[in-house]
């Protein structure tokens, strides 16, 4: 089996003299350092795996990202599966940890702090963590915190993150050099797209200069939009969450007469969100997201649909992603170059502008009174707790994590392939975003669930439906 296994030294997707089976492996600290010493893992002493029967993951296990394949196909790529290995390269009581995050709000942040600490101590002995306060910036601004499974112990109850957060201020040189003066060698860093960019220049830096530091990732995106894993952590909560907005939503409009509310959820390039609180409601007629472009005019418009949901039942819910409709929003709001101060694109509000537009055109065209409700719930839902599936999922992670930093990788982030987790590089989650395919059944699922207009027709079909109009 050794023979078939082709490594990817560059550890991105690339093709190997036996491109059947392609791992795509993480770095591990020997790759620099190779002179150094790895000891017995502990844990198997701890209190926690004192009674499991197969304590440690093989270092050669896998976990296939294609469990679909068809006889005689490649088996395509695989990661190396994460858990405790039988070799540790830090000596617990020579382990300063530090832990980090960054960017927007997504609930179950905290639980993943609350583990990596309880991680730390309970199965390794490790006492010495620090908890580096408001982001990146915080390394070399603020003060650190000493994080002890006490201090923790009921963070997870709460919503936001207890070592607050930024956007901008990413210095490596600065960081690797404040890792340095506090003699840091575990680095946690919980974060989405940019914060993992941050920390694949950490890593690097950090190779650069021969430290024995691991740096862990553990992807933070309530869209759910990062490629490879099944799903992000905060992402069930969210839907969930966004089931209150919308049955407020739908109580409001079934109360008066030609009710259209409009909820407003996150994706800003991805509708998972916005799909996932659709399918699960069963209260929406209509969903739109970044993914499926849509039109308001014409034959199989919004338009239409909406006069004949109003005909047919008094009423309508339609759920809107955040990045939905951006290129109509531009062209009519003056298009800004707006972005924050980790250098994102502000998007324009699609929500009020949608509300606008159905008014207007109700109103103004159809003379037809109607009852617009719009609900943003985007600050409510990112700043609950998570909830009891998320708050296992974020166990998980943080022991993953845990697992690896005490293994010696480095440069890696984790989360679940096909329900087994596994450590995959950095590079890997950042350099494409997962968004949601048209042409996969589970659009296909939503559309046969609120029988809303596909908005497949071509903008040529359109013009020519709309020039058939006038003329009659
Ligand atoms: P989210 O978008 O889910 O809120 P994020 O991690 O993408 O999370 P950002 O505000 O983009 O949020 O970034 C968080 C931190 O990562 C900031 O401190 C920012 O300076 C840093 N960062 C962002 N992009 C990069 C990059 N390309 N290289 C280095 N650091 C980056
Ligand atoms: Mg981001």
């Amino acid at each position: 089996r050794q023979k078939n296994i082709a490594i990817a030294a560059s550890h991105v997707s690339n093709q190997f003299e036996n491109d059947d089976f392609i791992l795509e492996d993480v770095p591990h600290l020997t790759n620099f350092l190779p002179d150094l010493p790895s000891y017995p893992n502990p844990v198997q002493k701890s209190q926690a795996y004192s009674i499991v029967k197969r304590t440690f993951v093989s270092p050669e296990d896998v976990v296939a990202q294609n469990i679909v394949i068809q006889k005689d196909s490649p088996r395509g790529v695989h990661f190396r599966r994460a858990g405790p290995r039988e070799k540790v390269y830090f000596k617990p009581e020579e382990v300063r940890a530090c832990i980090v995050t960054c960017g927007g709000l997504c609930p179950g942040i905290n639980t993943v702090i609350r583990e990596i600490v309880c991680g730390l101590n309970n199965m390794y002995g490790v006492q010495d963590i620090l908890g580096i306060e408001g982001g990146y910036k915080g390394f070399y601004s603020k003060n650190t915190l000493r994080l002890t499974t006490k201090l923790v112990n009921d963070i997870h109850k709460r919503g936001g993150t207890f070592l607050r957060t930024s956007r901008g201020g990413h210095d490596t040189h600065k960081i690797v050099d404040n890792l340095e003066d506090r003699g840091i060698n575990q680095v946690y860093i919980i974060g989405g797209d940019g914060t993992q960019k941050g920390a694949a220049l950490i890593y690097e830096e950090v190779k650069k200069r021969g430290l024995q530091v691991a740096v862990a990732g553990i992807p933070k995106t309530i869209d759910n939009d990062i490629a490879v894993i099944d799903k992000s952590f905060g992402f069930d909560t969210a839907v969930e969450e966004a089931q209150r907005a919308i049955n407020a939503a739908h109580v409001e409009v079934e109360s008066v007469e030609n009710g259209v509310g409009i909820v407003k959820l996150m994706g800003r390039y991805s509708g998972f969100i916005a799909m996932y609180a659709t399918l699960a409601s069963r209260d929406v007629d209509c969903c739109l997201i970044p993914e499926s472009p849509f039109y308001l005019e014409g034959r199989g418009g919004l338009f239409e649909f909406i006069e004949r949901r109003l005909k047919e039942n008094g009423h309508l819910v339609i759920v809107v992603a955040e990045g939905a409709g951006q290129e109509y929003v531009a062209a009519e709001v003056l298009a800004t170059a707006e972005k924050d101060a980790s250098g994102n694109k502000l998007l324009l509000d699609v929500g009020p502008w949608l509300s606008d537009k159905i008014k207007d055109h109700f109103t103004n065209f159809q003379k037809m009174a109607i009852n617009m409700k719009y609900i943003d719930p985007t600050y409510m839902i990112r700043a609950i707790p998570s909830n009891a599936s998320d708050n296992i999922y974020c166990t998980l992670l943080a022991q993953s994590a845990v697992h690896g930093a005490m293994a010696g990788y480095t440069g890696f982030t984790i989360g679940p392939v096909n329900s087994r987790h596994a450590y995959i590089p950095i590079a890997r989650v950042t350099e494409r975003t997962n968004t949601v395919k048209l042409t996969d059944r589970m659009w296909a699922r939503l559309l046969a669930s609120t029988n809303q207009p596909s908005f497949v027709a071509s903008d040529q079909e359109r013009v020519d439906t709309d020039n058939e109009v006038m003329k009659t």
